[in-house]
C-alpha cells in the first residue's frame, strides 16, 4: 500500500520506517530540512534501537523514502499525521497548530478515497473539526493513536497492544477503516486486537491511558511520601502490593517520576480539555498526579543535600542519566536533567553522563558539566545520584567499581534500580526515595 507519513520525529520516522519493512511503499515527509537529510542518508535523527536497521533496509529496497515536499505525498492511500502537540506556552491546553498546519498542507494534494489518519496526541473533539476541514477533498479522516513506548518504538509499532481506529460511522467511515485493516494486516493476522469505535473514543482512549498510567506511577511515589514519614520501604510495599494480579507490579517503581514529550503534557491537556467541556471536576486528580510527580524531584535533591551534610556547594555529585527513561535519548521534561539542574542552581559541580543523551542535554543546558564515559563522571565524586535506569548503571556498575573512582560513598538511587544491600556492604551511604 503506497503511505505518507507527515511528521517524522519519534513517532513518525519510526512508523514510516516500520510500515516500509512490512512491506508498503511510504514516504516520510517533514518541515525540518535537517531531519529530513538525515534520515534520507540513513541515519537516525534520534536514539531509537532498531530504527538504524529498518531505514537501513527501507531505503535500500527503495519502499522508503524522504522528503520535506508536501507534494510527494500525492498518490498515497493513506497518509499518517504524526506531527507533534507541545504544551502550549504559559498554558496547560495542547497546541494544535502542527496538526492544522500539517492537515491544510496536504488538502490540496488529496485525492477522493483517500484515507488521513491521525496519529498525534489530540484532545478529544479535534478529530471532528479537522474531518470537516478534509471533507471537500473527497478524502476521509479517522484517528488512530498512538501508544508506542520510546525504546520499544520499533517492537510496539510492528507488535501492538492493540490498534484503535476511531471513524465517522458511515459508509465512508467504513471504507477508511477498512483500509487501515489492510495496512495492519500484519500485525491483525498475528492476533493484535482491532478495535473501531467513532472519533471522540479514539481521541479519548490515549488521553485515557496516559492518565491512568501517570495515576500510577504517582500513586506509588505518593505512597513513598507516605513510606519516608513512616519509616516503611516503598520498594517492598510495591513487590507486595504487585502480587495482587488486579493491581500488577508494572509502573509501581517508585523514583523521581515520570517525564518525556507524552506523559506530563498529555495528562495537562487532558484536565484542560476536561475544563473546557465543563468536566473538570472528574479529573481533577490528575493536578494532583502532576503535582505529586514533580515533588519527587525536589525530594531527591533533598537527599543528596542531605547526605552531603547540608551543603552541596562546591561538592563534585556524579549525575548518572539525562534521558527521560533508558533506551531513549529523549530530554523533553526530563526529571533526570531537572535534577542534575537544580543541584547545579545549589552550587554543586555537576558532572552528568549518559549513554545516549550527552549530546541533547547538553545542547539544552550548556551549564551542567558532562562526561560520555560513566567511569570518568565517577572519578572523584562526593556523591552519585542515579536518575536514569540505563543497565550500565542499574546491572552493570558495582558498588565495588564505583567505589574505586569515587571520592565519598554517597549513593542517592532516584529509580529504585539499584540493589541496596549490596551498595551498603561495599560501604557506601545508600539512599532511596522512600526507602528505609
Ligand atoms: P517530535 O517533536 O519528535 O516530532 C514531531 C515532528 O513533526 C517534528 O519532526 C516536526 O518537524 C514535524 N512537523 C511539525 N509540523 C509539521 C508540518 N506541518 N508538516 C510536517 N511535519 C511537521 O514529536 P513525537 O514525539 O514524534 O510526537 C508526535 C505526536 O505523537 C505527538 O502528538 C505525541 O504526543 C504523539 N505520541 C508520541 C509518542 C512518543 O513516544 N514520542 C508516543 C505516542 C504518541
Amino acid at each position: 500500500m503506497r503511505m505518507s507519513v507527515i511528521g517524522c520525529g519519534y513517532l513518525g520516522a519510526v512508523h514510516a520506517a516500520a510500515m516500509a519493512s512490512i512491506g508498503h511503499d511510504v514516504v516520510g515527509i517533514d518541515v525540518d530540512e535537517r531531519k529530513i537529510a538525515a534520515l534520507a542518508s540513513g541515519a537516525a535523527p534520534f536514539f531509537e534501537p532498531r530504527l538504524p536497521e529498518l531505514l537501513a533496509e527501507g531505503l535500500g529496497s527503495g519502499r522508503l523514502r524522504f522528503s520535506s515536499q508536501m507534494a510527494d505525498a500525492e498518490g498515497a492511500q493513506v497518509h499518517f499525521v504524526a506531527v507533534g502537540t507541545p504544551q502550549v506556552a504559559g498554558g496547560h491546553a495542547a497546541d494544535l497548530r502542527f496538526v492544522e498546519a500539517a492537515v491544510d498542507g496536504l488538502r490540496p494534494h488529496l485525492r477522493p478515497g483517500d484515507v488521513v489518519a491521525g496519529k498525534s496526541t489530540v484532545p478529544v473533539g479535534t478529530a471532528a473539526r479537522l474531518a470537516a476541514r478534509v471533507i471537500d477533498t473527497g478524502a476521509t479522516l479517522v484517528w488512530n493513536p498512538e501508544f508506542l513506548r520510546e525504546g520499544w518504538a520499533v517492537h510496539d509499532t510492528l507488535a501492538p497492544d492493540r490498534l484503535v481506529v476511531g471513524a465517522e460511522q458511515d459508509a465512508d467511515g467504513g471504507r477508511a477503516v477498512a483500509v487501515l485493516r489492510d495496512a495492519y494486516a500484519q500485525a491483525i493476522d498475528a492476533g493484535t486486537p482491532f478495535l473501531v469505535t467513532d472519533l471522540a473514543t479514539a481521541e479519548l482512549v490515549k488521553g485515557a491511558a496516559n492518565a491512568f498510567l501517570a495515576t500510577k506511577i504517582s500513586f506509588i511515589n505518593a505512597m513513598a511520601e507516605i513510606a519516608e514519614a513512616s519509616g516503611a520501604d516503598v520498594a517492598l510495599l510495591a513487590d507486595a502490593l504487585g502480587y495482587d494480579t488486579r493491581i500488577g507490579r508494572r509502573y509501581l517503581g517508585a523514583g523521581i517520576g515520570f517525564g518525556g514529550g507524552c506523559l506530563p503534557k498529555d495528562i495537562r491537556s487532558f484536565a484542560a480539555r476536561a475544563d473546557e467541556l465543563g468536566r473538570g471536576e472528574a479529573v481533577g486528580f490528575l493536578r494532583e498526579v502532576d503535582a505529586i510527580n514533580l515533588r519527587r524531584r525536589e525530594r531527591a535533591v533533598r537527599l543528596v543535600v542531605d547526605a552531603l551534610g547540608g551543603l552541596v556547594f562546591g561538592r563534585r555529585i556524579a549525575v548518572l542519566g539525562a534521558a527521560f527513561k533508558p533506551f531513549s535519548d529523549d530530554i523533553r521534561d526530563s526529571p533526570a536533567l531537572d535534577v542534575a539542574v537544580r543541584l547545579r542552581g545549589l552550587g554543586a559541580d555537576v558532572v552528568v553522563t549518559d549513554p545516549a543523551a550527552i549530546d541533547n542535554a547538553s545542547a539544552a543546558h550548556p551549564q551542567l558539566g558532562y562526561a560520555r564515559d560513566r567511569d570518568e563522571a565517577l572519578r572523584d565524586a562526593d556523591a552519585i545520584v542515579v536518575v536514569t535506569e540505563w543497565d550500565e548503571y542499574r546491572r552493570d556498575l558495582s558498588p565495588e567499581h564505583a567505589g574505586a573512582l569515587v571520592r565519598g560513598r554517597v549513593v542517592v538511587d532516584g529509580r529504585s534500580c539499584l540493589d541496596a544491600a549490596a551498595w551498603r556492604a561495599a560501604g557506601w551511604q545508600y539512599h532511596g526515595l522512600g526507602r528505609r
